[in-house]
């Protein structure tokens, strides 16, 4: 045995790859060559295979150090506790049938470290390929690869660098980091624990030291605090907060930020286990007690007031399907992101990705296995980082009838922040009352006032008939103006570029100048493309009865034909950023006042339909 280390630390180590390659046999091998495994056990096993007239197997030890095994409905994950001197560790063991991939987003979605086993003599498998990709979906971007069963090709090199070779242009492509690439024989013990002599031409570490080499303190201790909240308990009258660290730290005294109520408060005390302390780092649970009687709740995200989550209730997300009954677009989904649980809609597939070669298609469906970029929409505002900022609090696992059906990755860049700008200064102003009605103006102008909200795609179609109708029904009497998106650009938005938080903005002051307009009494058509749901129902709620959604309707691909203004082909050749329908999202409308296709129908009979429309709804008295 090993004396005691001196890192009270736990990592969790995964190890996947194709069925057969040896994962099993390494965590035997692991745990044999560390000592761990019980007096006498060993050689019980290898005279029991002897009579048998088996070969022994290194995983049948795994029985005589499973100490929990965990019997969810559908999972199936082992975890083998093994020490070094450096820090404790947790295998996670997903055993390769045919759940092995649900196994594996529950197992290791929670590991700190992936191992990918490949054999020497198979080289990169197609599954091994899965599991590569899904370790990134998983957030598991800096892997440790072992290429194994090199006894069966006499320790050769030349064997080795060739699946070195190929598992790293592979990983390459995903742009996953690869730690180390070991070659070893799991069966045999080599490059296990000790370094290997039937492998001098091997200068790099062994499994162990690269286990205990990896570091990922540096990495979450650098990134911002956060800290999701698991619990609360009320102890007499106290009320505890319970969580893990998942980025950063605190300290005793801390002004602490939540998300999503964007409340603060200050840090009274940090308490692990009855005892008190002042500071608390990534990777710890502790309990936290706050001096404000705030309202806080399971998933909510403790962070600093400078750094907090972006809150989103729309964002992009690369997901792998688990589950025999398709993914649809439409269809709700709970999600759990740490530790908030959050009812989902899947807005639309992006895409279906072939892991092989990372080619994709367009699909209404993701089917068993499937890895895909979708879009989802939450009725609720939701605090995550984007993937590339932060992974504990951009995974999630997706989950129906209790079971884990899928997993993946929030991509939240090309979304806006939805948190509420403060508005502390404006607690002073009082409204003042007009002194000629709404009333009084309809009567005058002998139609009500309105505000017709056009939505589509750039080339769809908005501008073209916003003119036509505002030229009827100008002629017919309305008081009729056209707020449009590229001309508010020139002058009241110029400031405002198309990053998402921008595009927010655009709509936002849209909203409240159509808003004026229509307290002057006038009908405004607004063409702007609008493409955020959450941004449309914001301009709704302005004036929500006078308020039509016109949605018009055109396929991307007949707009990237028409591309009146040229802007797609300048944005295929990558000169605008954000261009809505290629590289930033649109989302359709669910349920507009009025959809006007101008992909089949002609403009003429198009404006003639909105007009019926607007004198139905507006109409002059
Ligand atoms: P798993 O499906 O990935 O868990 O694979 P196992 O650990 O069950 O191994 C599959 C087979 O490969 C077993 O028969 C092992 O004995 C054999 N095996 C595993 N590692 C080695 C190795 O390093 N050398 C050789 N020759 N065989 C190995």
């Amino acid at each position: 045995m090993h004396e005691e280390n001196s890192l009270n630390e736990t990592l969790k180590v995964v190890i996947v790859g194709h069925v057969d390659h040896g994962k099993s046999t390494l965590i035997g091998r692991i745990m044999y060559d560390l000592g761990q495994i019980k007096d006498g056990k060993y050689d019980e096993l290898v005279s029991v295979s002897k009579k048998r007239g088996e070969t022994f197997e290194w995983a049948y030890l795994m029985d005589s150090f499973q100490t929990e095994r965990n019997q969810g409905i559908t999972i199936d994950t082992t975890q083998t506790f093994f020490k070094t001197q450096k820090r404790n560790y947790i295998l996670i063991d997903a055993p390769g049938h045919k759940e092995f991939l649900r196994n594996m987003i529950t197992g290791a979605s929670s590991a700190d470290i992936a191992t990918l086993i490949v054999d020497v003599n198979e080289g990169v498998k197609e599954q091994t390929k899965k599991h590569g990709y899904l370790l990134k979906l998983l957030g598991l971007s800096k892997v440790i690869v072992v290429i194994n069963k090199m006894d069966k090709v006499s320790y050769n090199k030349d064997y080795f660098l060739k699946v070195k070779n190929e598992i790293t242009n592979y990983l390459n492509l995903l742009s996953v980091d690869i730690n180390q690439i070991i070659p070893i024989s799991a069966r045999e013990g080599e490059n296990i624990y000790k370094k290997s002599k039937k492998m001098p031409w091997y200068s790099g570490y062994n499994v162990i030291e690269a286990f205990d080499k990896h570091n990922l303190g540096s990495i979450s201790k650098n990134l911002p605090l956060r800290l999701p909240v698991q619990d609360i308990y009320k102890i007499n009258d106290k009320r505890i907060i319970v969580g893990k660290i998942e980025s950063g730290e605190i300290s005793s005294g801390d002004e602490v930020f939540f998300s999503p109520s964007s409340s603060a408060a200050y840090i009274k005390s940090i308490e692990v286990w009855g005892s008190k302390k002042d500071h608390a780092f990534h990777g710890e649970c502790i309990g936290l007690t706050i001096d404000d009687e705030i309202f806080v709740e399971r998933g909510n995200i403790i962070s600093t007031k400078k750094s907090p989550p972006k809150l989103v209730n729309n964002f992009e997300a690369n997901i792998f399907w688990l589950s025999d009954q398709a993914l649809e677009v439409g269809k709700n989904y709970l999600i759990r992101i740490t530790s908030g649980e959050y009812r989902v809609k899947i807005e639309g597939i992006k895409k279906i990705i072939n892991t092989n070669d990372l080619s994709h298609k367009i699909n209404k469906k993701v089917l068993k296995n499937e890895v895909a970029e979708v879009t989802l929409y939450s009725q609720f505002i939701i605090p995550v980082d984007d993937f590339s900022d932060n992974a504990a609090t951009s995974r999630f696992s997706i989950i129906e009838n209790f079971n884990v059906v899928g997993g993946g990755i929030i991509n939240s860049k090309n979304y806006p922040d939805q948190r509420e700008k403060n508005i502390e200064g404006n607690k002073n102003i009082v409204p003042t009352n007009f002194a000629i009605s709404e009333t009084d103006r309809t009567l005058k102008l002998k139609h009500r006032p309105g505000i017709i909200w056009f939505t589509g795609l750039s080339g769809s179609g908005k501008s073209t008939i916003a003119k036509e109708i505002e030229k009827r029904l100008f002629f017919k009497g309305y008081n009729i103006f056209i707020l449009d998106g590229d001309n508010l650009r020139l002058g009241l938005n110029k400031d405002l570029n198309f990053s998402p938080e921008d595009r927010m903005e655009n709509i936002r002051r849209t909203s409240e100048v159509a808003a004026l307009f229509a307290n002057a009494g006038f009908l405004v058509i607004a063409a702007l493309i609008s493409p955020y749901k959450s941004e449309r129902k914001k301009a709704r709620s302005i004036r929500p009865e006078i308020f039509r959604e016109v949605y018009i309707k055109s396929s991307i691909e007949k707009c990237l034909e028409r591309d009146v203004k040229g802007l797609y082909a300048k944005a295929k050749r990558g000169k605008i950023k954000y261009f809505t329908g290629l590289s930033a999202p649109y989302e359709e409308p669910d349920e507009p006042d009025l959809i006007l296709n101008t992909e089949k129908k002609k403009i003429n009979p198009v404006v003639k339909e909105l007009e019926r429309f607007i004198v139905k709804e507006f109409g002059i008295l």
